[in-house]
């Protein structure tokens, strides 16, 4: 019965994660998943009057530079996953 929650929980999260980072990347959010952490990450937003959703204006040139757009100028935001505790830490892994 464990091994077949733990199955299909396993087949579900990427699912799940998989329509999420669909639909933030839509917007103005990019998500990022890794074992370590799970990232938002600010993008430009698409209806952005001012930068149209480039996120800003860049030069080139001699002296190439560039300014953010305010719509992109946001925080990050990062959860750390904390490594699981193995339940049975005296039983074999096979
Ligand atoms: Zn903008």
């Amino acid at each position: 019965m464990r091994a077949r929650t733990a199955l299909l929980l396993a087949s579900a999260v990427p699912a799940v994660l998989t329509a999420a980072a669909a639909a933030l990347e839509a917007g103005c959010w990019e998500l990022a998943v890794s074992r370590h952490e799970i990232r938002l990450s600010p993008r430009p937003r698409p209806g952005c009057p001012d930068c149209k959703g480039e996120g800003g204006w860049w030069s080139e040139g001699p002296y190439p530079g560039g300014e953010i757009c305010w719509c992109w100028d946001r925080p990050t935001h990062r959860l750390r996953l904390l490594p699981v505790r193995d339940p049975w830490p005296d039983e074999p892994p096979f």
